[in-house]
């Protein structure tokens, strides 16, 4: 088997390999992609992924950027990436994995004997995540979902929820997302959280497509992050959010489609709304309004869902709130 001891990684390298996860009914292997470089000095360990969910591609496309771009003579310790974590979500253009149904952001931190999901959870958790002294996790709003581009970090007065604000605020994002503690079970960025490693994780615009923008905000972010990790020379540019919000990061709680049929936003992301406002309707296949659906609190839109074909239970908005003070 094929595997990655982060800590025997040696100085001034620059690679990419494969670490394997369990076989193939057919012969050949799951495994997951990596690239890292090791600076030719001393340092702390950046670890960043991308691809949790099969249907997001801007963290996929910024990871090679960044491998591309960072060289061993410039870098102090040491980058770990992995651009496709969800591989079979990947090949199926979906959010969760077409072999078992998981979805990979809630099954942290993995099971080594359990099935194909639990397993890439389990050598991400055990490989990678002790090893990090930042964690980054690669998101987008994937086929489904419309989400601003956003760095979402944990708001906590420890030590963790200190450096995990330091650095999403080093990345630069146009938003930012403070979640309290306890984070919902099973994400990647929990995970770190219970390994004592401080993380942010991204959203952007999805679409089945990466953005140039996003991508380039992501490859920027992580570049900052180094930067602000004294991993590379100079300092991360300080940036005002537009927005700093703060709220349960949850997607999956979010207000559900209480019956089927074709949901039409009267909302936009980001727009203020107050508790009880219409954020949009459920029409039958005959123009009949089934539902209208209202705000179950007031605050900012930071999730819609962009497919308009729903089924009974399918998250329709997210409304968190802003920052006091
Ligand atoms: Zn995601």
């Amino acid at each position: 088997m094929n595997s990655l001891d982060v800590t025997q990684i040696p100085r001034g390298e620059k690679q990419t390999g494969w670490l394997d996860v369990a076989p193939r009914p057919e012969g050949s292997l799951w495994r997951l992609p990596y690239l890292f470089v090791a600076g030719e000095s001393d340092g702390p360990t950046l670890v960043v992924t991308a691809g949790v969910h099969g249907d997001e591609y801007e963290g996929i496309e910024a990871i090679p950027r960044i491998h591309r771009s960072t060289q061993p003579a410039d870098l102090s310790g040491t980058l770990v990436m992995v651009p496709v974590c969800n591989v079979p979500a990947f090949e199926a253009i979906t959010r969760n994995s077409p072999i078992d149904g998981l979805n990979l952001a809630r099954v942290f931190p993995g099971d080594a004997s359990g099935s194909i999901t639990q397993r890439i959870a389990d050598v991400i958790a055990t490989n990678l995540l002790p090893h990090a002294d930042y964690y980054i996790d690669l998101h987008s709003g994937g086929l489904m979902y419309d989400i601003p581009t956003l760095a979402g970090y944990i708001h906590d007065d420890s030590e963790i929820g200190r450096r995990s604000r330091a650095g999403a605020e080093a990345f630069g994002a146009p938003v930012l997302w403070g979640h309290p503690l306890p984070l919902a079970p099973g994400r990647t960025i929990s995970s770190a959280a219970e390994q004592g490693v401080p993380c942010l994780y991204t959203e952007a615009t999805g679409g089945g497509y990466a953005r140039e923008e996003d991508v380039i905000s992501f490859e920027q972010g992580v570049n900052n992050i180094m930067k602000w990790m004294d991993m590379l020379e100079g300092s991360a540019p300080s940036s005002q959010p537009a927005h700093h919000l703060v709220g349960n990061g949850n997607i999956d709680q979010a207000i559900l489609a209480p019956s089927a049929g074709m949901f039409r936003p009267e909302v936009q992301l980001l727009e203020e709304v107050s508790e009880g406002q219409l954020l949009g309707t459920i029409q039958d296949l005959f123009g009949e309004m089934v539902d209208e659906i209202r705000a179950t609190a007031s605050g900012v839109v930071i999730m819609l869902r962009r497919f308009h074909r729903v089924r009974v239970g399918d998250g329709l908005a997210h409304i968190t709130q802003r920052l006091a003070g």
